[in-house]
């Protein structure tokens, strides 16, 4: 077995047949083409393995596909156009009407709107676990219809762990699946699959690709969950696939029978087909994720331990921290490094923070993560607004909260642009004081 510094690279990629291209082509191609009459009648049956239509299936894709499943120690992977595609496409691909989803509290803003909003019009029923630490949150909830728990394995930004091991363990016990975002963390700081998680689900827009080119999403089997047990609730994959005595998903693929009903059923049904021109980006920019993730982390521990010294900050939201109250899982699941996204409190509130994101000059303001590029941006006002104070303030999403995802520059440059930034927060305090003082 090859390392993951070496798989990134290489699997998946064979030289290409025509011209030996060793990069693997761009195949930016609607379709396929057959043969013959009997070529193309073979290709519809399934008998002949070639490609068809790039909805279903493109060169380009697959590639991509095979390395990924390497990397995160899967059976297969479905490319899909963005991470929500993903979170939506692997969901739907084991929920229905009348189903029940339970979810940590701590996930991706556009996860829970879709939980919300879409979800609920499909009439599925999703339910988040408060204390999801505590087991019994998470057992007292489960219910007959309960078809899924659900968690990220680094929510941003406040880095608030969960146990993975547990949680799967939780689910198998009651013969439920376990899905996980593992968007944050990538398969070179953790591999959930090795926890006991059954579908791992990302955003390959962020740290995946690294250079914030495009959008790409990523749904990984880990081919372990038996879907067809004895009394499995999960009758899109026991029963005859087209009701007319064809074989069931789990009789012609076996484990991989809910990945490949998530193909065949949702995923090429539904449409969110990416680019080949972006499974090609993304591609690429696997090549160095292990590079650029070991940079990631090492500069995200020096910066949080820099803001955790400075007066002006209250509080710093990372796992890498010895003071975090996530220290302990973040040593057993994120050994390498405690991810490049977190959060972090001014004690001078929205003030405070409106300063620091106006004076920083090499962070850029945006509400992306895991770019080379260091972002920052103000959650209270942007992606978490739509919340509910009472939300926000039980999210821990306060005012004066920052969230920066830490790029791959030089941490100096990094630590510069943040303290003249906070130096002048001094100064503007100092001025409206004066200010203020003037009008009393
Ligand atoms: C960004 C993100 C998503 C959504 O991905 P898109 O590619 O923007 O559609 C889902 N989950 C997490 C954790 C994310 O950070």
């Amino acid at each position: 077995m090859t390392g993951f510094d070496t798989d990134q690279v290489h699997a998946g990629a064979e030289p290409e047949g025509a011209y030996g291209s060793r990069i693997t082509p761009i195949y930016l191609s609607a379709g396929f083409v057959f043969d013959d009459f009997d070529h193309a009648e073979a290709r519809f049956a399934g008998t002949d393995p070639g490609y068809v239509y790039s909805r279903n299936s493109n060169p380009s894709f697959v590639a991509v596909e095979e390395r990924l499943a390497a990397l995160e120690g899967g059976i297969g992977a479905i490319l899909v156009a963005s991470g929500q595609a993903a979170l939506s496409s692997g969901l739907l691909g084991v929920l229905k009407a009348g189903d029940h989803l339970l979810s940590g509290p701590s996930i991706y803003e556009g996860t829970r709107s879709l939980f919300r909003q879409n979800f609920a019009r499909f009439g599925i029923e999703v339910e988040f676990v408060e204390n999801p630490l505590d087991l019994e949150n998470w057992r007292r909830k489960i219910r007959p219809n309960t078809r899924l728990l659900f968690a990220e394995t680094i929510p941003n930004p406040k880095n608030d762990l969960v146990d993975l091991e547990a949680l799967a363990d939780l689910a198998h016990e009651h013969g439920l699946p376990f899905a996980v975002d593992n968007t944050l963390a990538t398969p070179y700081l953790l591999r959930p699959i090795d926890f006991g998680a059954d579908i791992v689900l990302y955003s390959a827009s962020k740290l995946l690709t690294g250079h914030g080119a495009s959008l790409g999403g990523v749904i990984i089997d880990a081919g372990r969950f038996d879907w067809g047990a004895p009394g499995s609730p999960f009758d899109h994959l026991t029963t005859s696939a087209n009701g007319r005595g064809a074989p069931s998903y789990v009789e012609k693929y076996g484990a991989a029978a809910q990945l490949e009903f998530t193909r065949e059923v949702v995923v090429s049904r539904l449409g969110p087909t990416p680019s080949p021109f972006n499974a090609f980006l993304l591609q690429q920019g696997l090549e160095t994720l292990s590079l650029r993730l070991r940079q990631h982390v090492a500069n995200a521990l020096t910066l949080a331990t820099w803001l955790e010294s400075r007066p002006e900050v209250e509080s710093v939201d990372y796992s890498g921290l010895e003071s975090s109250p996530y220290r302990e899982l973040s040593r057993k699941y994120l050994p390498r490094g405690a991810g490049s996204v977190f959060a972090f409190t001014l004690r001078g509130g929205v003030d405070a923070a409106r300063h620091v994101v106006d004076s920083v000059d090499l962070f850029s303001r945006m509400t992306h993560i895991g770019d080379v590029r260091s972002l920052i941006l103000h959650p209270a006002t942007t992606t978490h607004r739509a919340l509910a104070q009472e939300e926000r303030d039980r999210a821990g999403i306060r005012d004066g909260l920052l969230r920066l995802s830490v790029g791959t520059e030089d941490v100096a440059d990094l630590i510069a642009d943040l303290e003249q930034a906070f130096d002048s927060l001094g100064a503007a305090d100092a001025s409206a004081r004066v200010a203020a003082g003037a009008h009393s």
